[in-house]
């Protein structure tokens, strides 16, 4: 554990984006009697937070870089339909984390940062539990069902490999191998191309936007201000405390400060010792309506197409887009996930689609989140979790509580290092 020079608990913290990350911490430093504000530049669930998929998938948590993304080779991923893509012109900080990103994707690479998840995998769900008991009103689902489906047994192969892997390196998870007609009779809105299947248990999912924005009520509740429409533009560490200065102008003290601002965690961070690139990994999902709503999640990894029952609708997201963050919505990418999914589910309309959105997973070269103290000992780093800070929003938050009030960092955060 690293030796931290001993500042008094801070009472009053600013926390700096309303996603998943930042208001999961927000609630975690009330729990220990913290007065937060927390400042966005838009408002509750403006970024990664609201179209997601809402997975609750501590079993398959992994780390993004691995020896299977390499061998997509650079023809697939210039193309526009293509599940991952590169701008054929990438600038030098896509560079930098391309090139960071390609070193970390081997088997031995995978395997440490594995190592790094699996403490935080096993209490993922401990911290959505808290929530729910300490009031916040939106509900996590068990997952009754969570397949996996391909057309053929081939296809089927890499996600049985890669679970063998994730086994052997400790994380449990459970899981049958099923044929086509099994996976239909357990989830009828799989279509006959489906020839091979995987079942996942133990797993949850959530209504994301739902869920984000129950979240922010909880903490507006236990008495934090919420002042969206804030984009901060300084934070600058004064010795006794720190100063948050937005673009309207606002400048207010506090005694510290929680930077979890997803994919843009790097323009208040550098100052502070982040050096680690986060980059924009850009998603598609839409809405539609579905005869037969399946009971959980439902996977397409070979088209790397999610989807998630809200309500009487199926969320359908896919697509990793290595650009800039600001870019508008690709209608081509929204369409290529239309086409990858309109032949592996019955039912569905795909040409209904509602909610068409577009989000950025805040991704780092090493495949790990940036989360705990900076070089300075009153600005913390919360964020960079890639494709799975709703997962691991809730602990990330819990944990980051203990290390502000207590100045002692939990094991679990050792690997995520926010100087690294
Ligand atoms: C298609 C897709 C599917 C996904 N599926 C899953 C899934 O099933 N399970 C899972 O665990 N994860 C999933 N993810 C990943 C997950 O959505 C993200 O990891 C997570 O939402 C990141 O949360 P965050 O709070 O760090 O960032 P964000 O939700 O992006 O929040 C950052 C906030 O900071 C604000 N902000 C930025 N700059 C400033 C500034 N200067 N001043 C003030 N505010 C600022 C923004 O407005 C934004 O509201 C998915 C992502 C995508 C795109």
């Amino acid at each position: 554990m690293p030796a931290i020079e001993p500042t008094p608990a801070p009472q009053r913290v600013a926390v700096l984006g309303a996603g998943m990350v930042g208001l999961a911490t927000a609630w975690f430093l009330q729990e220990r009697g913290v007065q937060v504000t927390v400042l966005d530049r838009t408002g509750v669930a403006a970024g990664a937070s609201w179209g997601n998929a809402g997975w609750l998938t501590p079993g398959i948590t992994t780390p993004l870089p691995e020896p299977a993304v390499l061998r997509y080779g650079l023809r697939a991923v210039l193309s526009p339909s293509s599940p991952v893509y590169v701008p054929p012109r990438a600038d030098a900080r896509l560079l930098r984390f391309l090139a960071g990103f390609t070193r970390h994707s081997t088997a031995a690479k995978w395997r440490t940062a594995m190592r790094a998840y699996i403490p935080m995998n096993r209490r993922a769900f401990e911290a959505f539990d808290a929530l729910a008991a300490g009031g916040v009103q939106s509900m996590t689902h068990e997952a009754k069902s969570f397949v996996a489906a391909y057309r053929t047994e081939a296809e089927r192969s890499v996600l049985l490999d890669e679970l063998a892997h994730i086994h052997s390196a400790g994380q449990e998870i459970e899981f049958d191998v099923l044929t086509g007609a099994e996976a239909r009779e357990v989830e009828p809105s799989l279509s006959d191309t489906i020839g091979a299947a995987i079942r996942l248990h133990g797993q949850r999912f959530i209504n994301p936007g739902e869920y984000v924005h129950a979240l922010a009520d909880s903490v507006r509740a236990r008495g934090a201000s919420l002042v969206n429409g804030s984009a901060v533009v300084g934070v600058h560490d004064e010795g006794s405390g720190v100063r948050v200065v937005t673009s309207a102008g606002a400048d207010e003290r506090y005694d510290a400060v929680v930077l979890a601002t997803g994919t843009w965690l790097g323009e208040l961070g550098r100052r502070f010792g982040v050096r680690t690139v986060v980059q924009a990994g850009r998603g598609y999902s839409f809405s539609i309506p579905i005869e037969h709503v399946p009971s959980g999640p439902v996977y397409f990894p070979a088209q790397r197409v999610a989807c998630t029952p809200l309500g009487d609708r199926l969320r359908v997201a896919g697509m990793m887009e290595f650009r800039s963050a600001e870019a508008p919505l690709d209608r081509r990418r929204v369409l290529a996930i239309a086409e990858a999914a309109r032949p592996l589910l019955r039912g569905a309309d795909l040409d209904a689609r509602t909610d068409e959105w577009v989000g950025s997973r805040p991704c780092t070269p090493d495949g790990l989140p940036l989360i705990g103290r900076t070089r300075s000992p009153r600005v913390f780093a919360a964020g960079g979790h890639g494709m799975w800070g709703i997962t691991l929003g809730p602990l990330t938050g819990d944990l980051l509580a203990e290390q502000i009030t207590t100045g002692r960092q939990p094991a679990e955060l050792d690997p995520f290092d926010p100087l690294r």
